[in-house]
């Protein structure tokens, strides 16, 4: 007997669908030329084609005019710009556009446009869910369910760019969204890599940071690159016995271990190094942990990032109260550390930390479908 008529069709539109071939991965892979050449068309089209999708924001093959018309059929075809679709697009009074993304997969991340005077700062997510355990994190509450590909990661940054009007551009990079960037690092070398250079989208490395837990052989890795981006360490404690309590992966590394990489990491690059610091009232942040930090910080020509504990709910922390805040930044600038608070922008659209995905997961927020 054979399958229903429609099921049929499903099944064939479904092969067409991963017969597709993604073009932002190969712009990230340096593929895109090889893939012109078997669709018959000279090298220079790759350029063109790579220039309106990365520069000037085209996402359809109509509007990409200076193709001939029978290669934009070709390639409406055979390739898609986006593997993804934006299940929900969320704007905060104070600019702060977030979107939750739908993978090809069904996973879900997120990732953040921040508007700050000058500034088009954008959060992109590195893997969906997260493996680390941060135990404050709504990103890793449901541990990780794989790396993002170099191409989803581009694709966060070029989904974000499109929301910026003509004329205005990405300047700074975050990647502070879902998941732990250097975990997956050989995917997400290459898409900053797009995002650095004078043909994608060129942004200066030091304005791109990568936030990490903090992977001693993965930062070792960026030692070794000549581009040299700006690298944001979680310490969020300042003694091992309570690291690892509130940041689980780090039994197996210890924080002096990501202290010399980070050290190394500043010989080589000359670049300041910022560390993040969660607040989170009563686990760590009494004098004497601010006492024990600034000992630990001392000498190193950082910035301690301080974040005021998010709250996540059904999570049992607290954000500290304003006095403490107030005591704990007043011991470390005692000691001559150069402290800065971060007061997370967005909070109102749960632009913060995994928090979207979970909403939508938990309270089934129909997809809204914006155009993709
Ligand atoms: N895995 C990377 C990126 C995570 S998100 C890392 O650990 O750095 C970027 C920052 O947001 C991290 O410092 C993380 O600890 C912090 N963060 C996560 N959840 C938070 C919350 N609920 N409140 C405040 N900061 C949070």
């Amino acid at each position: 007997m054979g399958r229903p008529f429609s099921l049929e069709i499903a099944i064939g539109s479904l092969r067409q669908t991963l017969l597709m071939i993604d073009l932002v991965e190969q712009i990230v892979r340096h593929q895109l030329e090889e893939t012109v050449k078997e669709l018959g068309q000279p090298k220079f089209r790759a350029k063109q084609l790579r220039e309106w999708i990365v520069q000037k924001r085209v996402d359809s093959f109509e509007e990409m005019t200076n193709l001939p018309k029978a290669f934009r059929e070709k390639l409406a075809e055979s390739c898609r710009i986006w593997t993804t679709t934006i299940a929900k697009h969320t704007t905060a009074d104070d600019g702060t556009e977030k979107l939750l993304v739908q993978l090809h997969d069904g996973g879900r991340i997120e990732c953040v446009l921040l508007r700050d005077g000058d500034r088009r700062t954008i959060c992109i997510s590195s893997q969906v869910g997260c493996a680390m355990g941060c135990v404050f994190c709504a990103s890793g509450l449901d541990g990780v369910e794989r790396n993002l590909t170099a191409g989803e990661i581009a694709e966060q940054m070029l989904r974000l760019q499109m929301l910026l009007p003509e004329g205005e551009r990405l300047s700074h990079i975050v990647v502070m969204g879902m998941g732990e960037p250097l975990a997956n690092i050989d995917r997400l070398l290459p898409a900053l890599d797009l995002a650095s250079s004078e043909d994608g989208l060129g942004i200066s490395a030091r304005r791109i940071t990568i936030s990490t837990v903090g992977l001693p052989p993965a930062i070792d890795k960026l030692s070794k690159l000549d581009t040299r981006y700006h690298l944001a360490v979680s310490l969020h404690a300042p003694n091992d016995e309570l690291r690892t309590q509130i940041v689980p992966v780090n039994k197996t590394i210890g924080i002096q271990k990501i202290l010399d990489a980070a050290d190394h990491y500043f010989e080589v690059s000359g670049r300041r190094l910022t560390f993040e610091y969660v607040l989170l009232s009563e686990l760590n942040d009494r004098p004497e942990h601010a006492q024990q930090l600034a000992k630990l910080l001392k000498g190193r020509p950082a910035l301690l990032n301080v974040i005021p504990y998010n709250p996540v709910p059904g999570l049992p922390y607290e954000t500290p109260t304003v006095q403490a805040q107030q005591r704990f930044r007043e011991i470390l600038e005692s000691h001559g550390i150069t402290v800065k608070f971060r007061h997370r922008k967005g909070d109102k659209i749960n632009a913060a930390c995994g928090q979207l995905r979970r909403l939508s997961k938990e309270n089934l927020v129909p997809l809204e479908g914006m155009s993709s």
